[in-house]
């Protein structure tokens, strides 16, 4: 299907990308193989040299892959995309694709665990040092950039606060310092949010969590202009953190129920925030689709819907949050998110376990915070499922 057309994200979801074999096949047909034969020495040099365009080795080119690719950024509304085998490996491929030993980055306290990690302990080893700010302070942002700043990082909704960054605003003060701006999607996805609509440079996703949506496969991408995507995509061609075909194939079955997924489980967690909210052992909600949210507005302003994922504070400490993570016979213990089945995950002990106390505190994940990533089951049965526990406390 042609680009131009200027089709709605459902359309795009379930078709952008796909062009097909001489077979004819409806569905996306599955490339599991490693390389591609040439029918000569002389389109095997086109094919190595560039020259001529067409797939050469699975490392870097797969047809599968492809329209992956293609699908994704067509969602973003951007130009190009590189998928790779997890969302760390496109954090990874992005940052040593556009930095140097000696270059800067200004992050959010807000990110992904994993992501501050690889900012703040691996990169500096390698001469890229990070500093982190408050993911709603935009003169902090603007305060830690530095001559040698090359990207700000972000990720809005913060997980498990959903603090939202003002994109907007943080495009042009990474752009007046001539740096990039950088947007992990991976909470919102295109479908509630197009950061590169509101000025950002470049997306990554964890393309496990909802584009995947069912909890199969890792996998990630870097999604926006094709003069910086040429970057990731020859440090992928060289070091290989490359997404498998088979994985680009579940990928592309999730993508075509995303946005119906992502409009239905907001939609849920809208309810189940909302009944949170109203309970007597409930100290306080986090959800960006609510009007006590203090960036409520900002919310509105740069996101389709609050998202999918609740975070809540219950009255007591973590003997009492425990309590009802252990009650649960529906909700799913884990700390994975994106899933047609909804999660409940303690942050203090699990996804932020490992950093200091202090840490945690400052970060204002409490010992008494609990959050949902939620699924298509019906709210009526989460809101029974939590009750149990809230009952017990
Ligand atoms: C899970 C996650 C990642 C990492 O993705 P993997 O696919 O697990 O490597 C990065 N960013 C966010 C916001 C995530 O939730």
């Amino acid at each position: 299907m042609d680009r131009r057309d200027n089709y709605s994200p459902e359309t795009l979801a379930v078709r952008a990308g796909q062009e097909r074999s001489q077979f004819g096949e409806h569905s996306e047909a599955l490339y599991l193989t490693s390389s591609f034969v040439f029918s000569s020495a002389a389109q095997a040099a086109a094919r190595f040299s560039g020259e001529e365009e067409g797939n050469v080795y699975s490392r870097f080119t797969n047809p599968t892959v492809s329209v992956f690719q293609e699908r994704l950024a067509a969602l973003e509304g951007t130009e190009a995309c590189i998928a790779t085998g997890s969302g760390m490996s496109a954090i990874l491929s992005l940052i040593m694709a556009l930095c140097s030993s000696g270059d800067h980055v200004v992050a959010s306290t807000g990110l992904f665990g994993a992501t501050q990690q690889l900012l703040g302990t691996i990169m500096p080893r390698f001469g890229v040092t990070t500093s982190f700010v408050a993911q709603t302070d935009v003169g902090a942002w603007q305060a830690a950039i530095r001559p040698e700043t090359r990207l700000l990082f972000l990720e809005t909704p913060s997980n498990p606060l959903t603090e939202i960054a003002d994109i907007a605003a943080l495009a042009d003060v990474a752009h007046v310092r001539g740096a990039l701006l950088v947007v992990d999607n991976c909470f919102c996805t295109p479908i509630l949010q197009r950061p590169l609509d509101l000025g950002a440079d470049l997306v990554v996703h964890s393309a496990t969590k909802f584009l995947d949506g069912q909890g199969r496969v890792l996998g990630g991408a870097v999604a926006g202009r094709r003069q910086l995507t040429d970057e990731v995509f020859k440090f992928l061609r060289t070091a290989g953190p490359a997404l498998s075909p088979f994985n680009a194939w579940v990928l592309l079955k999730g993508l075509e129920t995303l946005k119906i997924r992502l409009d239905a489980q907001s939609a849920k967690a809208l309810e189940l925030a909302s009944w949170l909210e109203a309970h007597p052992k409930v100290a306080r909600v986090y959800y960006p689709g609510l009007a006590s949210h203090p960036q409520f507005e900002l919310a509105r302003r740069q996101q389709k819907s609050g998202g999918a994922i609740v975070s809540f504070v219950v009255n007591g400490g973590r003997a009492e949050a425990w309590k009802i993570v252990d009650s649960c016979r529906l909700l799913s213990i884990t700390a994975n998110l994106g899933d047609t089945r909804t999660t409940l995950t303690h942050p203090a002990s699990t996804t932020h376990g490992r950093i200091t106390p202090e840490q945690r505190s400052a970060a204002g994940i409490g010992e008494n915070l609990l959050r949902i990533a939620v699924g298509l089951e019906a709210v009526e049965d989460l809101e029974n499922d939590l009750d149990a526990g809230l009952s017990l406390i």
